[in-house]
């Protein structure tokens, strides 16, 4: 089986969940397992519906509940019909009357705690699959319509949810068998707390983008052959096509190397998503919904060739440098230093030492003074605003001394405060200033990949 995910812009309205299914209905004898978003911006309607509720204005909040369903029936009027269009209207229908009725509750007390708002947001993803199904249906296949909330078991950490595998990949075992010309249907991002919890099966969500998690942990659960993520893009590209035109799909990607891509901002899968998929070693692939033919890139375990990959890059990033001669010859300076960062939660990205001196690299500044205030105690401090981080992914790179020597040449007119190889095998970073990250990705990019 395979596991197909649809994010919200694949499943906007009803030409585009057609165009969607065209994919799925192609892959039928692989017998599907669709995990689907809500559709676009439903979401984020559906915070700001809390929002009213918190306001209690139960006017505004009951509007926009109406529009959200009659949204949905549009998509259904449009390519359901008979018995199809009158149990799937009936369904949206009830699914508008039950989110109704919660809202004008949390909107008599004022109230929407992230328990409320989690079950608030469920409702896109209801109304969304329940669509999908019907339309399988009604193009001649069998669909079943799973709920999400029965199956992925979570703890109570509301707004984002951890996933209770056992009973996770159990209940998912259970309600999934392979059948012919048939078509699973369930909702990503939503789930329902565990039964080890206190309160059990009260609705929950893994996090905003939670649905390739969702894909994620169903095709773990079922051992699924492949999954397959299908977004807007080619898959991930060799750098943001934005800053060089000539940017092309990587076909072939490890996780270590696109978490590497992810941590510097490239628009991909997040790692974290993945991570039951690479516990089972299934390979998930990030295709284009409206290019379903075209590029696309498989995320796997497998060992890649040496070489670069690709090149990411992160702006705003502050560098500090603390000089000390304390720090000759002495021990647990390092430590103390990174007690700081630890105390105010700032995470360090890229450090380098000498015998008398540590420069790093931050880019969360929320408590940047009271740090500085305490390195100070230590020694003196510099701070340099505005850099920027190039990062250049790859297997072994520091194995090829002609890679590095090209990525150098490339770099003769740009200063760079710092450099980064050998911690990872998959990266190379340089510290460069701010304004020269675009201009030092696209000569790096058209020297490796042109
Ligand atoms: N609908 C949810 C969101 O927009 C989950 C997802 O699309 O992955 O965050
Ligand atoms: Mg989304």
């Amino acid at each position: 089986m395979i596991v197909m995910k649809f994010g919200g812009t694949s499943v906007q309205d009803a030409t585009c969940m057609d165009q969607a299914l065209d994919i799925v209905l192609d892959k039928i004898d692989f017998q599907p397992v669709v995990i689907s978003s809500a559709m676009a911006k439903m979401t984020d309607s559906l915070i700001a519906l809390g929002d009213l509720a918190k306001e209690g204005n139960r006017e505004a909040a009951a509007s926009a509940i109406k529009e959200m369903v009659e949204r949905h029936k549009t998509a259904a009027n449009q390519f359901l019909t008979g018995a199809n269009l009158e149990s799937c209207l009936e369904q949206l229908t009830s699914l508008g009357e039950e989110l109704r009725s919660s809202v004008k509750g949390l909107c008599i007390l004022k109230q929407c705690n992230l328990k409320a708002l989690d079950s608030i947001l469920s409702f896109g993803e209801l109304l969304s699959t329940t669509i999908l199904a019907y339309r399988i249906k009604e193009r001649g296949y069998e669909s079943t319509w799973l709920d999400s909330r029965k199956l992925v078991k979570t703890d109570s950490n509301y707004g984002s949810a951890n996933v209770n595998f056992n009973q996770t990949n159990k209940a998912i075992k259970d309600a999934i068998t392979p059948k012919k010309n048939h078509v699973y249907v369930a909702q990503g991002f939503i789930g329902s707390t565990a039964d080890d919890q206190e309160e059990k099966n009260i609705t929950t969500t893994l996090g905003r983008g939670g649905s390739d998690y969702s894909a994620s942990i169903f095709g773990a659960a079922i051992d699924a052959e492949e999954i397959q993520i299908w977004t807007d893009v080619n898959g991930i590209m060799t750098t943001d096509p934005r800053i060089a035109s000539s940017a092309k799909t990587i076909q072939k990607i490890t996780y270590e190397e696109a978490a590497e891509l992810a941590f510097f901002g490239a628009k991909v899968v997040h790692p974290a998503t993945i991570q039951p998929a690479v516990g089972k070693n299934i390979p998930v692939t990030v295709l284009n919904t409206k290019d379903s033919k075209g590029a696309y890139t498989t995320i796997s375990s497998e060992k890649s060739k040496m070489g670069l990959k690709a090149i990411a890059g992160k702006k705003n990033i502050t560098l500090i440098n603390i000089n000390s001669s304390r720090m000759f010859n002495a021990y647990g300076f390092l430590s103390k230093i990174f007690s700081i960062f630890e105390k105010y939660k700032t995470s360090v990205d890229l450090i380098s030492t000498s015998e008398v001196s540590v420069s790093l690299t931050i880019d969360n500044t929320t408590n940047l003074d009271k740090i500085v205030e305490e390195l100070e105690k230590i020694g003196t401090v510099k701070t340099e605003y505005d850099k920027s981080i190039l990062c250049m992914v790859g297997q072994d790179l520091w194995r090829d001394p002609q890679l590095i020597a090209r990525a150098f040449r490339q770099l003769t007119q740009i200063p760079i405060r710092m450099i980064s190889l050998g911690s990872s095998d998959t990266n190379l970073s340089f510290v460069l200033p701010g304004e020269k990250l675009n201009q030092a990705i696209k000569e790096i990019h058209s020297e490796f990949f042109n």
